[in-house]
């Protein structure tokens, strides 16, 4: 199974040529380049339902929250058939470690996801990536699954189409 960047699972791949490296870090700039987009601290992306805490954050997040392992294993989180582990919470509810203020009450210890969240690299890069390197692949249609009445991801539609045709033409 390959792996680019020692976390994202390319899944039914064996390898990374090369070629598809570049194609790909291609779309990995792309993808960072949307982490300077600024937040309206707006509390929509922390109301998603699956908040996944990574089993190597589980002591950290447990630590931020106050808690021990114990009571943050049954009371804050629940494992999925799967194997995941996610957030407690009502499924369009806020995270309990959302604030009044709409900031998050653990910023520095919070799950990879939420750092990653809105712009999740894996998933938006697989379409970017596929956009990049495929020529009538419509960028928009591919991402249609990002909420656009967030003021972030709305954002991102709007540059993404620019970004993408510049790739296409440097590659
Ligand atoms: S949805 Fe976007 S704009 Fe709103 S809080 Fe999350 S990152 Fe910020
Ligand atoms: S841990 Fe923090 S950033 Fe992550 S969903 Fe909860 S409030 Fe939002």
């Amino acid at each position: 199974m390959a792996v680019y960047r020692g976390k994202y699972v390319l899944e039914g791949l064996a390898t990374i040529s090369p070629e598809m490296e570049k194609d790909l870090d291609t779309a990995y700039d792309i993808c960072k380049s949307l982490d300077e987009l600024p937040c309206e601290m707006c509390g929509r992306c922390c109301h998603q339902p699956n908040i996944i805490v990574r089993p190597e954050e589980v002591d950290r997040v447990a630590t931020a929250a106050g808690v021990d392992l114990y009571t943050f294993m049954t009371q804050y989180v629940y494992q999925t058939s799967d194997g995941r582990i996610l957030f407690n919470k009502s499924e369009n509810g806020p995270c309990r470690f959302l604030g009044k203020d709409n900031r998050c009450t653990i910023w520095k210890d919070r799950p990879q996801i939420c750092d990653d969240f809105p712009y999740l690299v894996s998933k938006l890069m697989s379409r970017v990536y596929l956009a990049v390197t495929n020529p009538d692949a419509d960028i928009l249609d591919l991402i249609s699954y990002m909420d656009d009445t967030w003021p972030c991801t709305k954002e991102i539609k709007s540059r993404i189409v620019g970004l993408v045709e510049q790739a296409r033409k440097d590659r």
